[in-house]
């Protein structure tokens, strides 16, 4: 973490888990334990009809609530799907976009800018997902696979907009397996990531950018991981599902920096 240049910021990707009545019910919780530092940004990600019950829960505190995702056009006819505006009526503070769950589904590259685009003019913030398989790995082609996912992610992205802009860096072979990027291969390709913006960008976009680790990071491993430099905080699921848990990792985030 750097905080004199960025902010850093932990979030929960809660995935296709929890009902609303336990959402209420877990958030109320969470209210009581958090901690009371103010260094970094938090954020619940929830299923589309827990956001309701989220915000009302989290209704004024300093944690935001996210969609895990969302549609690219505004209105129309899309069943089941929800346009960005509706999760700005909703209460909504961020969107995940891009993450390799929906990737894995038939999520394209081009897919995932349009809802980056739908997502910064609604004046929502994306969390844009991007990560390597372990082949990609093994291959020796992780940097130049991820400086690809947001070359195109960000495409047509403006230098008003891209401020507002997170990017997760989630390997997924540490999503949900439990295995974590050592904190000094997350290190090697969050500066990476930074690198590219610079280069789309500016050095001074490029360091203002909050860039966060997911993958299997827990209350054990989250202090390392986030006292590199060019990790700014977490995209987490498993342990965002327990209270204490993502407490112990907003806890990591408090740790002092140089
Ligand atoms: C995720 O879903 O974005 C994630 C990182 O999951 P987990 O923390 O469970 O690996």
């Amino acid at each position: 973490m750097n905080r004199k240049y960025r902010k850093t910021l932990i979030a929960g990707n809660w995935k296709m888990n929890k009902t609303p009545s336990e959402t209420k019910q877990f958030l109320m919780e969470f209210k009581g334990m958090m901690p009371k530092g103010r260094w970094c940004d938090i954020a619940f990600c929830v299923p589309a009809v827990c956001i309701p019950a989220a915000v009302r829960a989290m209704r004024e505190t300093r944690v935001g609530i996210g969609a895990e995702n969302c549609n690219a056009n505004a209105s129309g006819a899309y069943t089941g799907e929800i346009a960005a505006n509706m999760l700005v009526d909703a209460g909504c503070k961020y969107v995940i976009v891009g993450h390799s769950e929906r990737r894995a589904m038939g999520e394209t590259d081009a897919d995932v800018n349009a809802k980056v685009k739908a997502v910064l003019d609604a004046d929502l913030v994306p969390i844009v997902c991007v990560g390597e398989s372990l082949e990609q790995r093994e291959l020796g082609i992780t940097e130049e696979w991820i400086a690809m996912q947001i070359k195109s992610a960000l495409n047509g992205v403006g230098e008003n907009k891209i401020k507002k802009v997170v990017i997760a860096y989630e390997p997924i072979w540490a999503i949900g397996t439990g295995k974590t990027a050592t904190p000094d291969q997350a290190e090697e390709v969050c500066c990476a990531i930074r690198a590219v913006i610079r280069k789309l960008y500016d050095a001074k976009i490029a360091r203002a950018i909050t860039i966060l680790y997911g993958g299997s990071m827990n209350e054990k491993n989250a202090f390392e991981l986030l006292a590199k430099l060019d990790i700014d905080g977490g995209l987490i699921g498993g342990a965002s599902l327990d209270a204490e848990k993502f407490v112990k990792i907003i806890e990591a985030a408090n740790q002092p920096t140089t």
